[in-house]
């Protein structure tokens, strides 16, 4: 029997959004009828904060307000719209005037729809279902969660689920973690410089260094090595990179 997929539901994971708005009251209203809707919801009161939550996690809706302290709601949404993990989500905006509406419109933020404030709670929830419904048809994002599986000796990867299994393991990744072994992992033998890394897995991202592909790949082995003093999955190819076994 075909099951229908209820705005709320994500294949059996419940959806996450993120509302950002610095009004407590307005937040704490769109949160709450968020998780009416089957929602887990996370808060954030600042720009800033939001940024660096949806760098780390990735949601299936963003409630955005436009006017927001120091960091702008189209800063955050321009920045959010650069990451990798949240590319695609789709963004719903909050503006409190018409003329802003226009402007947040006019601008091209990246915002998928808008409200204007005072909205209803009954056009919020229609917005929002609307929004969930909506097919998310991005390039570099989801690429990645688009191919299939990975099965490389005892390592296991599903993008669609963005989950690693070694041996019967389940192993927890971070975005770029999962990002790096599926790349590597997915042609063995293929030697991949820091360099070449950093520009396929940290798209847009100026704060990172080459050093941090080797941070990143020592705790990538700390998770999926039996013995990260004598690697077998994940090889150094000295003065130039890494690769993934392909013995
Ligand atoms: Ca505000």
């Amino acid at each position: 029997m075909a099951t229908v997929q209820e705005p709320g539901d994500a294949g059996g994971r419940p959806r996450k959004a993120l509302v950002v708005e610095d009004e407590p009251h307005i937040r704490e209203l769109v949160a709450l009828h968020l998780r009416l809707e089957g929602l887990h919801v996370v808060e954030a009161g600042s720009g800033d904060d939001a940024i660096r939550i949806a760098e780390a996690e990735p949601f299936d809706l963003v409630i955005l307000d436009l006017m927001l302290p120091r960091v702008d709601g189209m800063t955050v949404c321009r920045a959010i719209r650069r990451q990798r993990v949240n590319g695609d989500v789709p963004i719903l905006m909050l503006t409190a005037r018409r003329e802003e509406s226009d402007k947040v419109l006019g601008l091209e933020s990246g915002a998928d729809d808008y409200l204007t404030k005072p909205f209803g709670v009954r056009e919020l929830v229609a917005r929002v279902r609307a929004l969930l419904r909506r097919p998310r048809a991005s390039q570099s994002t989801l690429q990645i969660r688009a191919e299939a599986p990975v099965v490389a000796g005892p390592l296991k990867l599903d993008p669609a689920r963005r989950q690693a299994v070694v041996d019967t393991n389940v192993i927890e990744l971070t975005p770029h973690e999962f990002d790096v072994l599926y790349l590597l992992a997915s042609r063995p033998g293929i030697v991949f410089t820091r360099e070449m890394l950093l520009e396929q897995v940290w798209t847009n991202d100026t704060h990172v260094t080459e050093r941090s592909v080797d941070t990143l790949i020592k705790r990538l082995r700390q998770k999926i090595e039996a013995d990260t003093r004598e690697p077998r999955l994940i090889l150094t190819v000295w003065g130039t990179g890494y690769k993934f076994t392909d013995a």
